[in-house]
């Protein structure tokens, strides 16, 4: 079966939430493509507002992260009952920055992966190593053990949904892009895991995504690759005009 390619857009910490819609309403608008899927990623508080603004029109919305419990005495948090109500049907689970910055480990990455698929909204699961992991040729078990750690507890079943993101930290919004041999293989090592963790059906059908400083001048070639099937954008999603160029691309 063939994978439908994905482009999606994870806006971080940017947006009002009338820019977000702005942004949205374009990305809606300015799209021609009905063959692919389209994703934006707004902050929590312009979920539902984008979430109606796009209703209907195909564009899909996701949430930039969630916790693990669905309610209860846990100050600022947002749970996937809450994201659902919104409007948004996926989810952004496990970035590198929420890694860096905010504690994020193996163990509550996988917590998120479960409330998520608890609650049906789709993960899109991010993994990818540091330079330094990379040129110590430790790239395949970085992915290894990010997938394990991250999938712990899923089965065949309950992994049906997940999208995987493979985002290598030294291309997140650095301007360098890892090239299209480096992506598909790093994305073939994802596929021979998820084989032989949860079957190849799963694997053939799974969407693995490549994230870092993808733009419109390489994303084609990108995507071109046999074992990608689409991307998760930073930097150039906050621009109709640049996201809608990867569109294009696509
Ligand atoms: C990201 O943060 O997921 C990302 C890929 O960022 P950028 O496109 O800016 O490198």
């Amino acid at each position: 079966m063939a994978r439908r390619i994905l482009v999606a857009g994870n806006w971080k910490l940017h947006k009002t939430v009338a820019e977000s819609v702005e942004m949205a309403t374009a990305v809606m608008n300015g799209c021609k493509r009905n063959d692919l899927d389209v994703l934006v990623g707004p902050t929590f508080v312009a979920l539902n507002a984008v979430a109606m603004a796009v209703k209907d029109s195909g564009v899909l919305v996701a949430a930039q992260n969630l916790y693990w419990q669905d309610q209860g005495a846990y100050t600022a948090e947002i749970s996937g009952p809450m994201i659902k109500a919104c409007g948004a049907t996926h989810v952004i689970i496990g970035h590198s920055e929420r890694r860096q910055y905010f504690g994020e480990t193996e163990k509550t990455v996988s917590l998120r992966m479960g409330a998520a698929l608890k609650h049906g909204l789709i993960p899109i699961f991010c993994i990818g190593e540091t330079i330094e992991e990379r040129e110590a040729g430790q790239t395949e078990d970085v992915l290894v053990s990010q997938l394990a750690g991250g999938m712990a507890g899923l089965d065949s079943g309950s992994a049906a949904p997940v999208i995987v993101a493979y985002e290598p930290v030294w291309a997140i919004g650095t301007g360098l892009t890892a090239t299209k041999e480096q992506a598909n293989e790093a994305h073939a090592t994802i596929r021979e895991y998820l084989a032989g963790r949860f079957g190849s059906g799963l694997a053939e059908d799974c969407r693995i995504l490549y994230g870092g400083s993808v733009k419109p001048g390489n994303a084609a070639e990108l995507m071109a690759q046999e074992h990608v099937d689409g991307a998760l954008v930073g930097g150039a999603s906050l621009k109709a005009e640049d996201f809608l160029g990867i569109i294009a691309a696509a």
